[in-house]
């Protein structure tokens, strides 16, 4: 059994952005990375709005840039994940998945998000075989082929002309007649040249000949029309959803699975427990926002240990 003042959950940019003021505040925090560490930006490309990157920095590059931070203060980084938590009584125990046992005066909790599904039968079927939640990781595999994406927000957007680069023709299939993406974003997949938006449309089922994808159906919303486009590869970006469900029973949630934070800070339901990043702000869910709110919860976890 180990004890530690300050346990961190995920290495996003709020749960390394935590980790560095924790250790500055001699918290000494443990973070554990989870599952994806570095976490969503890992598998973004380029990030044009982090403040002091006047030119851009690449995703990865930049999470790489937090983890060296933390470590330059000496942050204990464990690759693992937590499995199983009381939050029951101070300390707090969590359990990683090597079994080893934690008892914590505070946890901070940066867990994130991830990727959200359409829950088609035929999409987990041709997942890792056509189907995926991430152009940059997998557009690569489909080079000069044709291929659809799903979703009308950023991610659909910066991740169509992404893969307008490699690929020969991209279906942008969204629900509505107006995207949700920003101004900036939606001129860009306009004005692409091969990217064509099929308005009004959700997939019904994709199509493949048993071992990939070879197309995929989908019906107008406003006509009920059918139709089949044949394509190769299948990419999913309709938003995310908080990874919370280790916290289940422990801590208060909205509707969504969200962890709740009071008002202006980023205490949960438990005193000593808090939450920042995208796992408590489904509005912004920015990495600056997410690293401004990792900052608050070690301010806080530093001030509550000291009160
Ligand atoms: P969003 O929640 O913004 O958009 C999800 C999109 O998927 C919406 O267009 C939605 O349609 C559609 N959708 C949801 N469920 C379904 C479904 N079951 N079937 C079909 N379509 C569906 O998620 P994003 O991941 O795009 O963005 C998340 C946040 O991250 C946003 O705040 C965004 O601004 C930000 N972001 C910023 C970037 C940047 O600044 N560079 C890059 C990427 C993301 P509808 O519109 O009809 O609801």
């Amino acid at each position: 059994m180990e004890k530690v003042q300050c346990l961190i959950i995920g290495s996003g940019p709020a749960g390394y952005t935590a980790a560095i003021y924790a250790a500055r505040a001699e918290l000494k925090p443990i973070l554990y990375t989870g599952l994806q560490p570095g976490g969503q930006l890992t598998i973004t490309t380029e990030v044009e709005n982090f403040p002091g990157y006047p030119e851009g920095v690449q995703g990865p590059e930049m999470m790489e840039q937090f983890k060296q931070q933390a470590e330059r203060f000496n942050v204990d980084i464990r690759w693992g994940i937590i499995t199983e938590v009381d939050f029951s009584q101070r300390p707090f125990k969590a359990v990683a998945d090597d079994g080893k046992e934690i008892m914590a005066e505070t946890v901070i909790i940066a867990t994130g998000a991830s990727a959200r599904w359409l829950g088609l039968e035929s999409e987990q079927k041709y997942n890792g075989f056509g189907v995926s939640a991430c152009a940059t990781c997998d557009g690569y595999f489909f080079r000069g082929k044709d291929v659809a994406i799903v979703g009308g927000g950023d991610t659909a957007a910066e991740e169509a002309t992404y893969l307008a680069k490699l690929c020969n023709k991209v279906y942008l299939v969204h629900r509505r007649d107006e995207l949700r993406a920003s101004k900036a974003m939606q001129k860009k997949v306009l004005e692409t040249p091969n990217i064509e938006v099929l308005w009004d449309h959700v997939p019904l089922e994709i199509l493949g000949d048993g071992k990939v994808v070879t197309g995929v159906q989908l019906k107008n919303v406003k006509t009920d029309v059918e139709k089949k486009v044949e394509i190769d590869g299948f990419f999913v970006a309709i938003g995310h959803a908080p990874n919370t469900s280790v916290f289940t029973g422990q801590l208060e949630m909205d509707n969504n699975g969200y962890l709740i934070t009071k008002n202006d800070s980023t205490y949960t339901s438990v005193e000593g427990v808090f939450a920042c990043g995208d796992v408590q702000d489904h509005v912004f869910r920015q990495a600056v926002t997410a690293a401004g709110s990792g900052c608050m919860s070690a301010i806080e976890a530093e001030r509550f240990l000291s009160s």
